[in-house]
C-alpha cells in the first residue's frame, strides 16, 4: 500500500530535470499519495515530478517550498517505480532520465481538452439519402458509444458534410466531450481462427501461462509464416479475458497497420497505438487510458514499455532478435530484456516471437530459463523456400553490374509467370563511395569518419552517420578536376537502375527507409506490392521484416557476403538471421518459393549453415564459440564510448581509465582499449572505445559505476556506457 502524506509533510520528489538526487518539498494542501504526479517549483520554473517517498529533511524546513499542485492523473504505481529504478540500475541511467522515458506524453498536467462527438438525435427519419441513412445506422448500431466526426464519417463511408447536414436538421446531436476517452472494448471471443494442431498446442501452453498469473518468459520460435502471430494473439485473448492488459512490441512502425487490421479481425476493435507516428493528443490519451485501464491492448515501439499500465499481464516482443529493439541513443536499453524485467516485477508473461531468435534468447531457452515453443511448419499449403547459393566466381559480370546472368534468368521466369521477384541489397542510396578518377580522393563527411553515400533520388551525398547532406559536387573537392567523380559499388537505387535496364517491361518497386516521406506512404507502397502492383521488389533490410507478399516466389540476395565482413561479434548471427528472414519472404502463399544467395564464398561456414537450414546446429556452434571466448551470453560485456571535439583529450581519458581499473579487477573483469571506435569521428566528435569483459555472474554495473565515478568529465568530454552492447560502432 502506498503511503499518504498529509499537508506539510516532507516528501522526496523525482523530477525529470538532470539533477543527481531527489528534492524535498512539502506536501500540498489536501496531502498527496506516494507516486503522485506533481508540479513543483525549481528555481524560477515549474517542473513535472513524481512523489517518490518521504523527504530527507536535511534542509531547513522553513525554506522548503510546497508542491505547487497534484496533477489529475493516476499516481505512478509502485510496480512502475520499481521498474524504473531497476532498469536505471541495469543500464546505469540516472533515475531522472528514466522518468523522462515514462512521461513521454506532453501536457499531462493540463485539463483534458474537449472535442465534438455525435449521437443519434430524435427527428423523423423519412426521406433520407442513402448516405444519411448509413450514418444513422452506424450510430444506432453503436448504441451508447459516441464517435467523432472523422470516426463516424469513416465508419459510414460518407463525407463529413453529410454529418453536418444531419446535425443541422437535428437527426444527429453534436456534443462536447473530453478528448481522452477510453478505447473501444476488445472482445477476446470475437473472431479466433481455427488453429492447426501445433498452433493449438502452443496457444494452449501460452494461455495456461497467462492464466497462472505468475511471471514467465516463453520463446516462441517458428519459421516465417508458421502462424506465430495467430498463436500469440491467443495469449493476448487470455490476458484480456483475465481482465489484465497486454502489450505487443513491433520492431518497425511500417508493420503496425497490417497488425492492427489483424487485431481488429481477432478482437472486433483496434487497440491503442504508441510510436513516433502517433499525434501528441493521441499519445496523451493512450498514456492516460493505459493508466486508468481504458486501454486493454497497446501495440507499439519499444518506448511503450514505459507506459503506466494499470495491470500488465502480457508483453509480446515480436521479431525479438531485431536490432531496433536496442535503443542506441540516450538511454541505452534493450526493449527485449526490459520487457522481461518489467514482467518479472508485475507478475506478467513475456512471449518472445521470432523465426531466427537472438543467441541470447536461444541460450536462455537452452538453459531452461525460458520456456520454448516451436512451430515447425508453415501454416497451410505454403512450404519453406528452397535456398541455394549462386557462386559468383563462376558468373561473368561486366563491371558496375551486380545481377548475375543466372539470377537474371530466374527473375525473368518469374515475371513471365506473373509472379513477383525480390532483389535484396542491404545498402541504402545509390553508391556507397564516390571517388575522383583523377586523384583517387574519396568524398568523406566533413564531421565524421565516414564516406558520403550518393543518393541519386535526392541528388545529394548523404552521411549515414550524422545525416549531413551536400549537393553532389561537379568537381573533385580535392584536385578540382571536372567530370571525374565516379560512383563505386552498389546501393539499392543503383540496383534499381540496373534492374530497369535488365527488365525493361517489369514494374519496379523500391523499398528503402529513406525513400518515403511518411509511414503512410510506405504503408501504401507495401499494400500496392502485396496486391500485385509490382513485378520486382528491390529493397534493403526494410523488406526483411514481417511483410506478407503473397505473389512473391523468388528472393535474390545480391551480396550475401556483405554482413560477414568486419569484426563484429554478432556478424555471423546477424547474417544468418537476415538471410533466413529475407528468404522467408518467398513463397508465403500456395506457390513454393526459392531464395538465391549470390556469394563469392559458398564454402563459408555461415553461408553453408544458412543454406542447410540446420538452425540448431548453427546455434550450437555459435554458442560453443562464444562460450569458449567468454563472450555474451556466456560472459558479460560493456562498451564505453568517450567522445570530445578534442582528440587528445579523449585518448588521455581513455588511457587513464584503462590504468585505473581496480574496481573492475575486483570483480574479475578486464578492460580492452582505448582504441579509436570503428567510426572514429561522428558529428565532429572524436570517439574512443573501451570494452569491459566480465565473467557471467559478476556484479558488473556497480563495478562500472565505481570505475567511471573516478573520473570527472570536463568541458566537451562525454562518456556513454552501453551494457550488453549489440554492435560495436
Ligand atoms: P508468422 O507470424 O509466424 O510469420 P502469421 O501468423 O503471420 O505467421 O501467419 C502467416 C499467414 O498464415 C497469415 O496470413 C495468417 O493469417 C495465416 N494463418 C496462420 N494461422 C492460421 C490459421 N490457424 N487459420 C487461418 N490462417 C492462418
Ligand atoms: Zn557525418
Amino acid at each position: 500500500m502506498d503511503a499518504f502524506y498529509d499537508e506539510g509533510t516532507l516528501v522526496a520528489v523525482l523530477t525529470t530535470q538532470p539533477l543527481d538526487r531527489l528534492l524535498d518539498y512539502k506536501a500540498p494542501e489536501g496531502g498527496c499519495w506516494e507516486g503522485a504526479f506533481v508540479e513543483v517549483p525549481l528555481g524560477p520554473r515549474k517542473v513535472l515530478g513524481v512523489v517518490w517517498g518521504p523527504g530527507r529533511g536535511d534542509f531547513d524546513y522553513a525554506k522548503v517550498r510546497p508542491v505547487t499542485r497534484v496533477l489529475d492523473v493516476v499516481p505512478m504505481r509502485a510496480e512502475l517505480r520499481s521498474f524504473l529504478e531497476r532498469a536505471g540500475e541495469y543500464t546505469l541511467t540516472p533515475l531522472t532520465a528514466m522518468l523522462r522515458l515514462a512521461t513521454r506524453a506532453p501536457g499531462l498536467g493540463e485539463a483534458p481538452s474537449m472535442r465534438k462527438i455525435y449521437r443519434l438525435g430524435d427527428v423523423e427519419r423519412e426521406r433520407m439519402t442513402d448516405a444519411r441513412r448509413r450514418v444513422l445506422e452506424v450510430l444506432s448500431e453503436m448504441g451508447g458509444l459516441s464517435l467523432t466526426q472523422g470516426e463516424l464519417a469513416d465508419a459510414a463511408g460518407v463525407t463529413p458534410s453529410v454529418i453536418k447536414g444531419l446535425a443541422k436538421m437535428g437527426a444527429v446531436r453534436e456534443e462536447e466531450a473530453p478528448r481522452d476517452t477510453a478505447f473501444p472494448r476488445l472482445d477476446p471471443d470475437y473472431g479466433g481462427k481455427a488453429l492447426a494442431e501445433d498452433q493449438a498446442a502452443a496457444a494452449q501452453s501460452l494461455r495456461e501461462g497467462v492464466a497462472s498469473g505468475h511471471y514467465g518468459t516463453v520463446l516462441l520460435k517458428g519459421v516465417t509464416g508458421s502462424g506465430k502471430t495467430e498463436v500469440y494473439l491467443e495469449a493476448v485473448a487470455e490476458c484480456l479475458a483475465q481482465g489484465r492488459q497486454a502489450l505487443v512490441l513491433l520492431p518497425e512502425i511500417a508493420l503496425t497497420s497490417e497488425f492492427l487490421t489483424r487485431v481488429e479481425a481477432r478482437f472486433g476493435a483496434k487497440p491503442a497505438e504508441w510510436h513516433s507516428g502517433v499525434t501528441v493528443t493521441e499519445r496523451r490519451r493512450v498514456w492516460k487510458q493505459v493508466a486508468q485501464g481504458g486501454a486493454q491492448l497497446v501495440v507499439g515501439a519499444r518506448s511503450a514499455l514505459f507506459l503506466p499500465f494499470r495491470d500488465l499481464g502480457l508483453a509480446v516482443v515480436d521479431e525479438e532478435h531485431d536490432t531496433s529493439y536496442k535503443q542506441d541513443e540516450g538511454v541505452l536499453y534493450n526493449a527485449r530484456d526490459m520487457a522481461v524485467l518489467r514482467a518479472s516485477i508485475c507478475s506478467g508473461r513475456v512471449v518472445l516471437a521470432s523465426a531466427t531468435p537472438s543467441l541470447e534468447s536461444w541460450a536462455n531457452a537452452d538453459a531452461g530459463k525460458y520456456q520454448r515453443l516451436d512451430l515447425v511448419s508453415r501454416f497451410g499449403a505454403s512450404v519453406m523456400p528452397e535456398m541455394r547459393s549462386l557462386d559468383m566466381r563462376a558468373e561473368t559480370l561486366p563491371s558496375n553490374r551486380w545481377v548475375s546472368p543466372s539470377l537474371q534468368s530466374e527473375v525473368l521466369a518469374r515475371i513471365e509467370r506473373d509472379e513477383q521477384a525480390m532483389l535484396f541489397l542491404n545498402r541504402r542510396g545509390y553508391a556507397p563511395v564516390t571517388i575522383c578518377r583523377a586523384c583517387g580522393h574519396q568524398i568523406g563527411c566533413p564531421h565524421c569518419d565516414a564516406r558520403m553515400v550518393e543518393h541519386r533520388f535526392l541528388q545529394r551525398l548523404v552521411c549515414h552517420q550524422c545525416g549531413e547532406t551536400v549537393p553532389k559536387p561537379e568537381v573533385c573537392p580535392s584536385c578540382e578536376a571536372e567530370d571525374k567523380l565516379a560512383a563505386v559499388g552498389p546501393g539499392v537505387e543503383r540496383l534499381a537502375e540496373e534492374a530497369a535496364e535488365l527488365f525493361p517491361q517489369a514494374r519496379l518497386a523500391v523499398l528503402s527507409s529513406d525513400l518515403f516521406g511518411s509511414a503512410r506512404a510506405l504503408k501504401e507502397e507495401i499494400e500496392k506490392i502485396a496486391s500485385g502492383g509490382a513485378d520486382i521488389v528491390i529493397g534493403t533490410q526494410l523488406v526483411a521484416k514481417g511483410h506478407n507478399f503473397p505473389l512473391l516466389t523468388l528472393v535474390g540476395v545480391i551480396d550475401a557476403d556483405l554482413g560477414l565482413q568486419g569484426s563484429d561479434l554478432r556478424a555471423a548471427e546477424r547474417t544468418f538471421q537476415l538471410m533466413r528472414q529475407v528468404a522467408g519472404r518467398a513463397g508465403r502463399a500456395e506457390k513454393p518459393g526459392v531464395a538465391l544467395l549470390q556469394t563469392y564464398q559458398p564454402e563459408h561456414p555461415v553461408i553453408r549453415a544458412i543454406l542447410s537450414g540446420d538452425e540448431e546446429g548453427f546455434w550450437q556452434a555459435e554458442a560453443e564459440e562464444r562460450r569458449a571466448a567468454g563472450m555474451p551470453p556466456y560472459g558479460r560485456l560493456a562498451g564505453v564510448i568517450l567522445s570530445s571535439t578534442e582528440a587528445q583529450e579523449v585518448f588521455d581519458l581513455g588511457n587513464a581509465m584503462a590504468r585505473q581499473d581496480a574496481p573492475l579487477r575486483r570483480i574479475g573483469a578486464q578492460v580492452y582499449g582505448p582504441a579509436p571506435a570503428p567510426i572514429a569521428k561522428v558529428r565532429g566528435r572524436h570517439r574512443v572505445r573501451l570494452l569491459v569483459k566480465a565473467p557471467k555472474g559478476a556484479a558488473l554495473q556497480p563495478a562500472l559505476a565505481d570505475w567511471a565515478g573516478q573520473f570527472r568529465l570536463r568541458g566537451e568530454l562525454r562518456m556513454a556506457i552501453d551494457i550488453d552492447p549489440q554492435s560495436f560502432f
